[in-house]
């Protein structure tokens, strides 16, 4: 039941979930406005732990950092569509130790003999995989059975909301119009989905600002290949020359993907900005707003700790 308590977040992707469940696991009533839920590009992630198109690096470590625990928890238990799974990330050109491997404890220089060929250099480690669709059906039950409720509409401008102590601004790129915020920009990715040859560990090349990517994640009976960053572009509708290439660019490293049985197809907007926002506001109205946005091609990443600094915002007094 809604109260002058109650903590209204707006948006149903990984981040706006995730929130709630943060809020209610800390005793406050939460209530979840969404236009789509799940949010469609969440759906759309791979998705591997790992801090890809985000700043400031300082906040980003520590809130990839407290997602990177939870994960590992939620692997262990099982049942939330997380795994940890060891793979390679290579390059076809000599590369730098990237400033988030100290986070993960066997982070090492692969073999030669563990690069595809026409690869120099790479790294092997073992990091969250996480399968979105079973995810965030489980993020949602788990903000349901806390107590949470869900209404799905359309938030023209955020002091609409005026029966609430708290507006949390999750919207992910809607978050252009409600905070009229024109730092943010979509950058498209596209993936395909296949039924699985018997991948069992993951591959991602560093393609620098290529807007072809070369990745693949292994979920169980499917496996996420990718992909795609074309800046600026917000078009949601499947591309099948896209997605055509991205098999060929794939199955060039793993040939057992070449006929790999096309399952589906996943197009988000990675809702990305200079800086992540994560900080308290006033709506035009005077109501206390918490952005939690612009988490670019991280948000699956940085959703935990986003989620707590959200928490402690509203702790702190933002409510
Ligand atoms: C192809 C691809 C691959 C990716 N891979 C990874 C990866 O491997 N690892 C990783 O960490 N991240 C990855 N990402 C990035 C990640 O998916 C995003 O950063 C994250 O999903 C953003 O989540 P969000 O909840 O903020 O936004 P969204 O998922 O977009 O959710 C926004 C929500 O707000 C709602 N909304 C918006 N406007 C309004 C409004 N006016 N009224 C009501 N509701 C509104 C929407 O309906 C939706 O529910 C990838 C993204 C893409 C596209």
């Amino acid at each position: 039941m809604t109260t002058n308590e109650t903590i209204v977040v707006v948006g149903g992707g990984v981040s706006g979930l995730t929130t709630g469940v943060v809020l209610l696991e800390a005793g406050l009533p939460v209530r979840l406005v969404a236009e789509e839920i799940p949010g469609r590009t969440s759906l759309a992630a791979g998705a591997m732990w790992g801090p890809y198109l985000v700043e400031p690096w300082a906040k980003v470590r520590e809130w990839s950092l407290a997602s990177l625990g939870i994960f590992r928890q939620l692997a262990e238990e099982g049942g939330a569509g997380v795994r940890m799974v060891s793979g390679v990330e290579a390059a076809r050109h000599h590369v730098e130790i990237p400033s988030w491997s100290e986070l993960l404890p066997d982070f090492r220089e692969a073999d030669s003999s563990e690069l595809p060929d026409g690869f120099v250099s790479g790294h092997r480690f073992n990091v969250p995989l996480v399968d979105m669709p079973v995810y965030l059906d489980y993020l949602g039950r788990r903000f349901c059975d806390l107590g949470g409720e869900v209404e799905q509409r359309t938030v023209r401008s955020l002091d609409e909301v005026t029966d609430a102590s708290a507006v949390v601004n999750c919207a992910g790129m809607g978050a252009a119009g409600l905070a009229e915020d024109t730092a943010l920009r979509p950058i498209r990715g596209q993936h395909v989905v296949v039924e699985n040859p018997g991948i069992t560990e993951f591959f991602s090349e560093d393609t620098g600002l290529s807007p072809d990517l070369v990745c693949f994640y292994p979920h169980g009976d499917t496996v996420v290949l990718g992909g795609t960053a074309i800046d600026g572009d917000a078009d949601l509708s499947d591309d099948a020359a896209a997605a055509k290439r991205i098999i060929e660019r794939c199955a060039a490293v793993e040939p057992r993907l070449a006929d790999a049985r096309v399952i589906g197809h996943r197009v988000g907007a990675r809702p990305t900005r200079p800086r992540v926002r994560v900080e308290a506001d006033r709506h035009s109205g005077g109501g206390p707003v918490i952005h939690n946005y612009g988490h670019g091609g991280a948000g699956v990443t940085l959703s935990w700790g986003c989620a707590r600094e959200v928490s402690r915002l509203i702790a702190d007094g933002y409510r």
